[in-house]
């Protein structure tokens, strides 16, 4: 991800994202959104769930990248099943966002071999274009 959206996400979530400052966010900017969306649900969801905002208790992502075509978050500590949740719909959700430049792609064109020579990523007609062409 670019420095600008790097920064962003950190400076609007320091205490979730403070073990992540050296490895960065490893996937595309096509992303940001559905991060940045998903890192606000996080907290949302652990307000709700009364977790102390300190950073022993606040989650803290080890983690983030994309792996065969998806977004994987992985914590440091283990996570209440409210946050689990946030984070599986996030993977569910990153299989039809091009991960280069936001678009929808189709689920179906995933599976087409045709569309799709290759599995492990998720990106548009035109993105796919100008990377493999
Ligand atoms: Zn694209």
């Amino acid at each position: 991800m670019n420095e600008c959206n790097t920064e962003k996400l950190l400076s609007t979530y320091p205490l979730l994202y403070r073990n992540l400052r050296e490895y960065g966010f490893q996937c595309g900017d096509g992303w940001f959104d559905l991060v940045f969306k998903t890192s606000a649900e996080i907290e949302a969801v652990s307000v709700r769930e009364g977790t102390p905002k300190t950073s022993a208790e606040w989650p803290s992502v080890s983690c983030l990248k994309e792996k065969f075509g998806t977004l994987r978050v992985q914590f440091h500590h283990r996570v209440c099943d409210a946050v689990e949740a946030v984070v599986s719909t996030a993977y569910l959700k990153s299989m039809v966002v091009c991960e280069l430049c936001g678009s929808h792609v189709p689920l179906q064109a995933q599976y087409d071999s045709k569309v799709q020579p290759k599995h492990s990523e998720t990106l548009c007609g035109d993105c796919r274009k100008a990377a493999h062409f």
